[in-house]
């Protein structure tokens, strides 16, 4: 059992000054494991003053200074990389194979952005004017709590790099999780007020943020609904807005696609992350004529996704993150099965034996039309909706017929033909046969067209949104 009651405001761990105290669950027994003390309004104010103050000197470092403290936020990190992936698996119930691949992303985002400020153009001729890039001030960055230290650290790497001070709003759910990568933070030894930290609710501490007139940007991971609210409250002082929203992400399986391949990608884009993955790929797009070979394919495919006990090296699927999670993933199955779609696997409730904590079982639904609710509604489950389709360019029109244009995927035997339909899909990546190459591609840009978002993360594009241009005429 751990007590989170401080923030870290102004280089230093602060009592709170708000006083709600909320327990923390164990998704995996429902046990309690810990508590965290919620900031108010006070706390992100007094994150925001040291923001302030610590801007005037940050803003002006050198970029070798910056990059010196990317690197040792990188390194802060990994030294503790093991507490990282324990606490993952204790407070959010993430699965080995995806625990290490998140927290190595984590401290990889900072170097891949020191490489990324060699690139950048800080300062550019333009005619008779000297084009300056300058950080926007002081970020308020607001995570959600599936790969809590992930959103946080890719919003940091760039805010930083930036020459940007921060206040950072996480998810109190992660509190144990955000704890341990606050020490990592303070252990990297940046300059006071420039990285700080507040627990609370979105609808008080992230509301004062985003209202308030100091804070210059604002970078949101989270729903759609929350990022609309954002958007509305960093209009009233003009705020730069980043937002990192929800998906629906089709999955085209072309009609020269191996069956078995194309399953086993399909579950891995699917179910990554236990389902949490705004990114998953839960609309799978099959040829009408190879449905049943791809039902086939699907179930022994889904051998490899044993649900279990996170803490199980076997175990593919973990639990969802909380009470509330459980039952909106169960609420969409539920109006699946009502609304007409076939289940092929899974269904309501728990897996046999895990009743003791938030598993869900690992569902394929079959028959499923783009209009349904499960094929228009994000769920943030292991849940997988396959939609027939008759000609290319029907299947286009499905994956792009969407609200959200995040991410697309595409299975084929021809990487050629994968690449012309992914130039056609609506999204800010498309993967053709393969998973993800993120952390290894520095420079590439991530996040979403239509309601998925507006802006980009990672590379330049990402530096660009806490950078304003000063155009110098001397
Ligand atoms: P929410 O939108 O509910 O919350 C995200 C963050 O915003 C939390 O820290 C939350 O605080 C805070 N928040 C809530 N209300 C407000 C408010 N009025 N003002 C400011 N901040 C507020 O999302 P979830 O945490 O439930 O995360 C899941 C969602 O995140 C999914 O929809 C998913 O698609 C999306 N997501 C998007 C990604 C992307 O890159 N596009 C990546 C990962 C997730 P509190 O915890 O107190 O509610």
């Amino acid at each position: 059992m751990k007590s989170i009651d401080q923030h870290y405001i102004d280089g230093r761990f602060v009592a709170s000054h708000g006083s709600e105290v909320i327990d923390l669950v164990s998704p995996t027994d429902r046990s309690v494991i810990g508590s965290v003390t919620l900031g108010d309004e006070e706390d992100a104010r007094a994150a925001v003053r040291a923001a302030r103050r610590a801007f005037k000197t940050y803003s002006i470092s050198s970029l070798e200074e910056r990059a010196d403290y990317l690197q040792r936020l990188h390194d802060a990190i990994m030294a503790r990389a093991p507490e990282h992936i324990a606490i993952r698996t204790l407070e959010y119930g993430g699965v080995a194979r995806h625990n290490a691949f998140s927290i190595q992303g984590s401290a990889k985002v900072f170097l891949n952005m020191r490489k990324t400020l060699e690139e950048m153009p800080f300062r550019k001729r333009v005619g008779a004017a000297e084009v300056l890039l300058r950080p926007v001030g002081v970020a308020a960055l607001i995570t959600p709590w599936n790969s809590a230290i992930f959103m946080v650290c890719n919003k940091l790497a760039p805010a930083l790099a930036a020459g940007c001070t921060v206040v950072v709003k996480p998810s109190e759910s992660s509190a144990l999780q955000i704890r341990l990568l606050v020490e990592c933070i303070d252990a990297a030894g940046l300059p006071p007020g420039v990285v700080n930290v507040v627990n609370g609710r979105g609808d008080v501490v992230g509301d004062e943020l985003t209202r308030h007139p100091e804070v210059a940007k604002v970078s949101f991971t989270g729903s759609t609904t929350v990022g609309k609210a954002v958007m509305r409250n960093a209009a009233e002082t003009v705020k730069r807005v980043t937002l990192e929203l929800g998906g629906k992400s089709a999955h085209i399986v072309l009609d020269d696609a191996d069956a078995d391949a194309a399953a086993a990608f399909a579950l891995s884009a699917a179910f990554m992350n236990n389902g949490q993955a705004c990114i998953a790929g839960t609309r799978l797009l099959v040829p009408e004529h190879r449905l049943a070979e791809m039902k086939a394919a699907l179930l022994k495919a889904s051998s490899q996704w044993k649900v279990g006990d996170p803490a199980d090296d076997g175990s593919a699927l973990g639990p969802l993150a909380n009470a509330r999670q459980f039952d909106r993933v169960q609420g969409y199955i539920r109006r699946g099965i009502e609304e007409g779609a076939t289940l092929l696997l899974g269904g309501e409730g728990h897996p046999p034996g895990l009743e003791a904590g938030y598993f869900a079982r690992p569902t394929i639904f079959v028959d499923v039309r783009n209009d349904m609710t499960i094929a228009r509604e994000e769920i943030f489950g292991p849940v997988l909706s396959v939609i027939a389709y008759r000609t290319e360019d029907e299947a286009v029109e499905i994956a792009n017929d969407s609200i959200y244009g995040l991410q697309g995927w595409i299975s084929t035997g021809d990487p050629m033909r994968g690449k012309a339909i992914a130039e056609r899909i609506e999204a800010g990546a498309v993967m053709v046969n393969r998973i993800f190459d993120l952390f290894d591609e520095a420079g590439v840009p991530a996040g979403g067209f239509k309601q998925s978002g507006i802006g980009r993360e990672f590379g330049v594009y990402g530096l660009s949104e806490y950078l304003g241009t000063r155009a110098v005429f001397a």
